[in-house]
């Protein structure tokens, strides 16, 4: 059954819609683009556009978290599940999704810069090239030129896509027709080239706290799980919402896509399992629309709202609905 709003296209890679408050809401950046679906999936697939980068990167941290099971302590489950709930919640659904992608709220350029560098040491690339993939996919969800569609097969959508560039060799000219807001920021330049020194910091920090805490077995079970474990359980769960969510659960709206609501994907990707009013509605930072669709990276965008943190939260559907908050408040 479907919730009776209609669900607005949404071709603009900020995911920006014909609503008129949401493209407003967007500012400068929201011109209409012409579709461009250049690289095709089958553009990308050649053997001079594999990416040997992420093969290794990705092969080296699931290796590494083959050996969890040997290297188990308390200390570390404690420390992995916190460093799991700030790199893929904070870091990856609020920082890269909600607040650089698709700019569904505003804050201090400081702030920004704190989720984003946290959403950096999620292990799933560099701002520009996550912001970049991402708007692609809304632009051209389930068709030519989605970086990661289950219409390709359902491993490719979850995982195999990153075999190869998502650009066709020039990366630069991917980056500035997909995210020229970021390319345009030396800050978001920077981290581009901090992306590996920032991980391998993270495990020397991550080493010496347990070597200093409790000796060698601490810092290796520290390095194991709260890195690596904990890198390849937010990369799964982030790749679910790309495969499970584009295949399997309910829709509450008609959208162009095959994005779908999914319960499991939701509890393991911090609130993005709802992913069919994502893509109805991609500015929303709210992606709960039922009572009962928990989103718990929305809980924590309300609580940095009410701490004055960030602000101009679209959490409203349409202009009706924003009309009504701000009486809501007003009233209050
Ligand atoms: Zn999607
Ligand atoms: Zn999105």
């Amino acid at each position: 059954m479907s919730i009776a709003v209609p669900a607005p296209t949404s071709t603009d890679p900020q995911g920006s819609s014909k609503d008129d408050v949401q493209v407003e809401a967007q500012g400068s950046g929201g011109q209409k683009r012409k579709k461009d679906v250049a690289p095709t999936t089958e553009d990308r697939k050649r053997f001079s556009n594999v990416s040997y980068w992420a093969i290794g990167w990705l092969a080296i941290a699931h290796l590494v978290a083959l050996t969890a099971p040997f290297t188990f302590t308390w200390e570390a489950l404690a420390v992995t599940l916190v460093l799991h709930w700030m790199t893929g919640s904070l870091g990856i659904c609020l920082g890269y999704h909600r607040l650089l992608t698709h700019t569904g709220m505003k804050t201090y350029s400081g702030v920004r810069y704190f989720f984003t560098t946290i959403g950096m040491l999620a292990g799933e690339g560099t701002p520009l090239d996550w912001v970049a993939d991402h708007r692609k996919h809304h632009a051209c969800s389930d068709q030519e030129g989605d970086p990661h569609t289950p219409r390709d097969g359902g491993w490719w959508s979850h995982l195999t896509w990153l075999a190869y560039h998502t650009h066709n060799g020039d990366r630069k000219a991917y980056l500035q027709r997909w995210a020229p807001d970021l390319y345009k920021e030396k800050g978001m330049r920077v981290l581009d080239v901090l992306f590996l020194p920032a991980h391998i910091a993270v495990t020397g920090i991550l080493f010496g706290i347990g070597y200093i805490w409790q000796g060698m077995d601490l810092a290796i079970s520290l390095v194991v799980w709260a890195m690596f474990l904990r890198l390849v359980t937010v990369l799964h769960a982030t790749w679910m919402v790309n495969s499970v969510s584009h295949m399997w659960g309910y829709r509450n709206y008609e959208t162009t896509d095959d994005s779908r609501n999914n319960w499991l994907v939701a509890i393991v990707a911090y609130g993005e399992g709802w992913h069919n009013n994502h893509h109805a509605y991609p500015r929303m930072a709210k992606h709960g629309h039922r009572w009962w669709e928990f989103d718990i990276t929305w809980q924590a965008i309300r609580l940095l709202r009410a701490f004055g943190l960030v602000w101009d939260v679209v959490d409203y559907r349409n202009a009706a609905e924003k009309k009504a908050a701000e009486q809501a408040n007003a009233s209050a």
